[in-house]
């Protein structure tokens, strides 16, 4: 059986012409997880939600739903939900009717429409205007329908391709709380295509972070913000601040890197890497301490502070080190004499585990 996996894509490539736009795809959609696929503009997101839609097929490879290839199952036998950010609802019809379309595509008995339509607006919290039309309610609720009508026929995955992405950031935040809420609620499998980590991190179980078609990484948001295995996630994933260097020397617990300015850096060994190898280091700007509290890291280093912004839970300073004149720390609390000013020297520090590296 398909046990805990929904969708598996197995080398999955496509090509348009001569542009691979997505790369030998491996990946298993779990089921009842909230999955999303980030990455920027172009990265083969939104074709690989597409495949699995079964509007568009792979050029090789191929995609398992509940075990069964899926090109062998035309497109309204899928059971796949999807909503997408222009994926209009029929505006001739009430919002009930909307909801109702699906379910009698599927030749529900009548009461079992009614029951479910009703279910839908409550999901959705718009059980007041079933009798409208989609001009009649704002964008937001309009997203609302368009989920309820994706949801209503308890499909065994939903598909959302940048569903918020027309609305106002206040709305969008509070419709990201309300999906995430949905998404516990039904424990239907979800897969979100977006470009912005925020979201991701927000509402997922797991992320896949795409990079010119290729999936770099997939896994829950705290290892892909605490463990990057790549530049482009280190860097597309929440604020980091990288140092180029060169490894010096290893044991079995650290490793010795110089940095490309001269700084000697002490990291917790945790790569196959050996003495000569190139490779970028990342320290997140929560992570690096300054002043009193740098006393006791692993790596200390005097730095300028070229601007100091206080954000009332927490001061931003950007610091200047050899090799990184940008170098951004954010603090929420001062032992010594409180944040310090622009101009000030200081002492910074971080501890060794709190380095990320990447072979460059
Ligand atoms: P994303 O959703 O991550 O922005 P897409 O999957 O839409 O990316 O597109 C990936 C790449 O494939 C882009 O370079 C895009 O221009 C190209 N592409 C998408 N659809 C087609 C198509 N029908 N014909 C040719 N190229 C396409
Ligand atoms: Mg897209």
């Amino acid at each position: 059986m398909a046990g805990d996996v929904v969708t598996r894509y197995e080398n999955v490539m496509k090509a348009y012409g001569g542009l691979t736009v997505v790369k030998n795809l491996n990946l298993e959609i779990k089921r009842g997880e909230f999955l999303s696929l980030l990455g920027p503009s172009g990265s083969g997101k939104t074709t690989t939600l597409m495949m699995l839609a079964g509007l568009q097929s792979p050029t090789s490879g191929r995609i398992l739903l509940e075990g069964t290839p899926i090109e062998g199952i035309p497109p309204h036998r899928r059971n796949i939900g999807v909503v997408f950010q222009n994926y209009a609802l029929f505006p001739h019809m009430t919002i009930s009717e909307n909801l109702a379309y699906p379910l009698k595509a599927r030749r529900m008995a009548k009461d079992e429409i009614r029951r479910r339509v009703r279910r839908g607006l409550e999901m959705v919290k718009l059980e007041a205007l079933g009798e409208r039309r989609p001009a009649e309610l704002s964008g937001g609720q309009q997203q609302r329908v368009a989920l309820a009508r994706a949801l209503v026929f308890e499909p065994s995955v939903v598909l959302l391709d940048e569903p918020l992405g027309a609305l106002d950031r206040q709305l969008r935040e509070t419709m990201q709380l309300e999906l995430k809420q949905l998404h516990r609620e039904t424990s239907v499998t979800m897969v979100y295509v977006t470009h912005d980590q925020g979201e991701a991190m927000t509402m997922s179980d797991r992320v896949a972070v795409f990079h010119e078609g290729e999936l770099l990484q997939c896994d829950a948001p705290k290892t892909l913000y605490d463990e990057p295995r790549s530049a482009f996630v280190a860097e597309f994933v929440g604020e980091n601040n990288r140092l180029a260097g060169t490894v010096v020397g290893t044991d079995t617990q650290w490793i010795k890197i110089r940095t490309d300015a001269g700084l000697l850096l002490t990291a917790r060994s945790q790569l196959d890497l050996r003495a000569g190898d190139a490779v970028l280091l990342y320290i997140r700007p929560e992570r690096a301490l300054v002043g009193a509290a740098a006393a006791a890291c692993d790596n200390r280093y005097e730095a300028r502070v070229v601007d100091s912004i206080f954000l009332g839970d927490h001061t931003r300073l950007r610091l200047d080190l050899p090799g990184q004149p940008n170098f951004t720390v954010k603090q929420n609390f001062f032992a010594d004499s409180g944040p310090p000013a622009a101009g000030d020297k200081v002492q910074l520090g971080w501890s060794a585990q709190a380095l990320q590296i990447v072979t460059a």
